[in-house]
C-alpha cells in the first residue's frame, strides 16, 4: 500500500484495490498506443469497443453468467432499477412481492407502488435479521419477487437465495456483487450500482434471464427499457465509458485473486476477524443479528452516542475514514469490500481492542 493512501472505510463509493489505480493512472492519457484517453473515445471506436467486449466477457466469466442471460451497462445508479424493475416487470400479473429488510429495500417498493400492488413478503419490526426461507410470505400470482442480497445500512446479509417456484426473484446486489460465487441461474434479473464492490460511481451492471425482457409496461421511456437496452447492446445512448474500463480492470484484479471464490474466502476471513474483535470487547455490541451479519459492512456501536463519537474521531487520526454509521441508524459502520486489504482490517481490529482497553 503506497503510504500516503488511508484505510477507506466508505460505503461507497468506496476503495479500489492500489494496483487497479496504478494502471488507470499509467494508461490514462493514452490507452494502449491509441494516444487518447479512454475517457476522450468514441464509446463506437473499435478500440472501445474491445475494452466493452471484454469486459462483458471478463465479468460474465468471473460470476459464471449462463447462456440465456444478457449483461448490461448502465447508468442510473442502483436507484434507477427501483424503477426500471417494476416497470419492466410489473406488467406479467400487476402484483410484485418485496422483502423488505432493509433501506434501500424500502424505497424500491415505494417506487414499485407506483406501477402496481405490492407486497411486504418480510413484515419485521427492526432491520437486524434475515428471515429464513420459511418465514417468507409468497403470493403465487406475484410477478416477480424482489430483495436486497446485502444491505448496506444496516449490515445484514442474505445467506441463501428464496425459492420462490416459477415466480422470478429480482435482486439489488449492489453491495456484494462478485463478493462470492452466485447461481446465476436461480435469477431472474439482478442488478447493482457497481461503486461498492466493483468501479467507479456511474455504471450500473444488470443481468437479465432474456425472456424477462419486452413485457415493459407502455409508459416506460426508451433508456429505462431492458429490451431495448438488449437490442442496442448498452449503446442506445453513451454508455459509462470510463467506468466500464475500470471494471474490466477490476475483473482482471479479481481474476488475480482466484476469482469469485477466491475473494470469498479473503471476504469471509477479514469479516470473521472484525466481528470476532469486536464480540471480544466490553464496549461494542454489533447491531445485526448473528446469522445475519454482513460480510460487507459491519455494523457496531457503543450503546453511548458520546463514546461512539470518541471513537469515530480517534479513528480518522488513526488514518481510518468513513467509519461512522449511516445517519439514519447512528453507530459505526465497517464497510470492507472487495478491496479492502487484510492490513486494512488487521489495523483496524487493532485499533478496537486498544479503544476497549481506555475506554
Ligand atoms: C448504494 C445502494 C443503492 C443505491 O445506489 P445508487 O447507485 O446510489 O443509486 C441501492 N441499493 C443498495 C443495496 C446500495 O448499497
Amino acid at each position: 500500500m503506497a503510504n500516503d493512501r488511508v484505510f477507506n472505510f466508505s460505503a461507497g463509493p468506496s476503495m479500489l484495490p492500489l494496483e487497479v489505480l496504478q494502471r488507470a493512472g499509467a494508461e490514462i492519457t493514452n490507452y494502449n498506443g491509441s494516444g487518447m484517453s479512454v475517457m476522450e473515445m468514441s464509446h463506437r471506436s473499435k478500440v472501445f469497443m474491445k475494452i466493452f467486449d471484454d469486459t462483458q466477457e471478463k465479468f460474465r466469466k468471473l460470476l459464471n453468467v449462463p447462456e440465456g442471460y444478457k449483461v448490461l451497462f448502465l447508468q442510473g445508479g442502483g436507484t434507477m432499477q427501483f424503477s426500471m424493475v417494476p416497470l419492466n416487470l410489473m406488467g406479467a400479473t400487476g402484483k410484485a412481492d418485496y422483502a423488505v429488510t432493509g433501506h434501500f429495500a424500502k424505497l424500491a417498493k415505494k417506487e414499485a407502488d407506483k406501477y402496481g400492488t405490492t407486497t411486504d413478503a418480510t413484515p419485521m419490526d427492526a432491520f437486524t435479521a434475515i428471515p429464513a426461507q420459511d418465514k417468507l410470505k409468497l403470493s403465487a400470482d406475484a410477478s416477480y419477487f424482489y430483495y436486497c442480497s446485502n444491505n448496506t445500512i444496516e449490515g445484514t446479509q442474505w445467506q441463501y437465495v428464496p425459492e420462490t417456484g416459477s415466480v422470478p426473484v429480482a435482486c439489488d446486489m449492489s453491495s456484494d456483487i462478485l463478493s462470492r460465487p452466485i447461481d446465476v441461474s436461480k435469477f431472474g434479473l439482478i442488478y447493482a450500482g457497481a461503486q461498492k464492490n466493483l468501479a467507479p460511481a456511474g455504471l450500473t451492471i444488470v443481468i437479465i434471464r432474456e425472456d424477462l425482457a419486452g413485457k415493459e409496461l407502455p409508459i416506460t421511456p426508451a433508456i429505462m427499457n431492458y429490451k431495448h437496452m438488449i437490442d442496442k447492446d448498452s449503446m442506445y445512448n453513451t454508455p459509462p465509458c470510463w467506468c466500464i474500463y475500470m471494471l474490466g480492470l477490476m475483473c482482471d484484479w479479481l481474476e488475480s485473486q482466484g476469482g469469485a471464490a477466491g475473494i470469498e474466502k479473503l471476504n469471509i476471513k477479514k469479516a470473521n476477524m472484525l466481528y470476532e474483535a469486536l464480540e471480544g470487547t466490553k464496549l461494542f455490541q454489533l447491531s445485526a443479528q448473528k446469522e445475519a451479519r454482513s460480510f460487507m459492512n459491519v455494523t457496531f456501536r457503543t450503546g453511548s452516542d458520546e463514546l461512539d463519537d470518541k471513537f469515530v474521531k480517534a479513528s480518522v487520526e488513526q488514518g481510518f475514514t468513513n467509519l461512522k454509521g449511516h445517519r439514519s441508524v447512528g453507530g459505526m459502520r465497517a464497510s470492507i469490500y472487495n478491496a479492502m486489504p487484510m492490513e486494512g482490517v488487521e489495523a483496524l481490529c487493532d485499533f478496537v481492542r486498544k479503544f476497549d482497553k481506555e475506554n
